[in-house]
């Protein structure tokens, strides 16, 4: 069978860890060990062609870290900066190499605000509305739209290949009850798990607390936290992180900038 590899292309919540105006363990830690390091969230999945997942502010390095000479399409959660902010790393790759625009997928809502903040880049991007539990096919896998509890038009992907099916939601609060029925069972889920401990915006993310929660109450064989700042009320070391989620025995586990597995 074809075989994809997904990647962590960037696993952090906002502000990137380390935060350039923090210096909690979280931060100096990451300063420390590059690979403790965290950029804005996106993740690729690549088979015979390139997806991308979110195009952060940091896209630029994060493609040269993988070394990726060209992808072939973009799909989006949603448009908050963290997600879009490095879209226009892409411009020149549609102008000087593709010299045809970008298929984009994402909400209607999604599209909106990226071409709201990218205006100047209408000509490079060919843009596909995605409907709620619209299924978009490419290379061999099926990516369905599927909402999630967020910015509205924010979508988490089921991405389903002959082996794996497995659910990317970067920003979400508790799963819409449609979304979890879809989700149930799957064998990866890799969701959003902002805070440690207290939860600063119970309506748009989880705490890893709620994170491991709701990814075991929902059957998912193996729980990848991502979308982590590390720090807020009490910032948590990579270290410290790895402790806690041994109690799991391996079925949560941290995400991390670069990480990546065959689906
Ligand atoms: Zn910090
Ligand atoms: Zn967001
Ligand atoms: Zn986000």
């Amino acid at each position: 069978m074809k075989k994809h590899t997904f990647t962590f292309m960037g696993t952090a919540a906002g502000c990137g860890v380390p935060s350039f105006f923090c210096d909690c363990p979280a931060c100096t830690e990451a300063r420390e060990n590059p690979a403790c390091r965290r950029g804005d969230c996106g993740v690729m999945v690549r088979g015979e062609k390139t997806l991308i997942i979110d195009t952060p502010p940091d896209a630029r390095h994060q493609l040269l870290r993988e070394g990726i000479r060209t992808v072939d399409e973009i799909l989006f959660t949603h448009a908050h900066f963290d997600h879009i902010g490095g879209l226009g790393e892409y411009e020149y790759l549609v102008q000087l190499v593709q010299k045809r625009p970008m298929p984009t997928y994402g909400s209607v809502i999604a599209l909106q605000g990226i071409l709201a903040e990218f205006h100047y880049m209408d000509y490079c991007l060919d843009m596909h509305a995605l409907e709620p539990f619209d299924t978009h096919e490419f290379d061999g896998v099926h990516y369905t739209a599927l909402p999630v509890t967020h910015a509205p038009g924010t979508y988490g992907y089921l991405i389903e290949t002959p082996e794996t099916r497995m659910f990317y939601a970067s920003d979400t609060a508790k799963l819409p009850p449609e979304t979890a029925e879809r989700v149930r069972g799957c064998d990866i889920l890799a969701m959003d798990a902002t805070f440690w401990k207290r939860n600063w915006s119970p309506n748009d993310h989880h705490s890893i607390q709620e994170c491991i929660e709701e990814g075991l109450a929902l059957d998912a064989k193996t729980i990848y936290l991502t979308h982590m700042c590390m720090h807020y009320d009490e910032p948590i070391t990579v270290a410290e992180l790895e402790a806690y989620l041994e109690q799991y025995g391996g079925r949560v586990r941290a995400a991390a900038d670069g990480l990546s597995f065959e689906i």
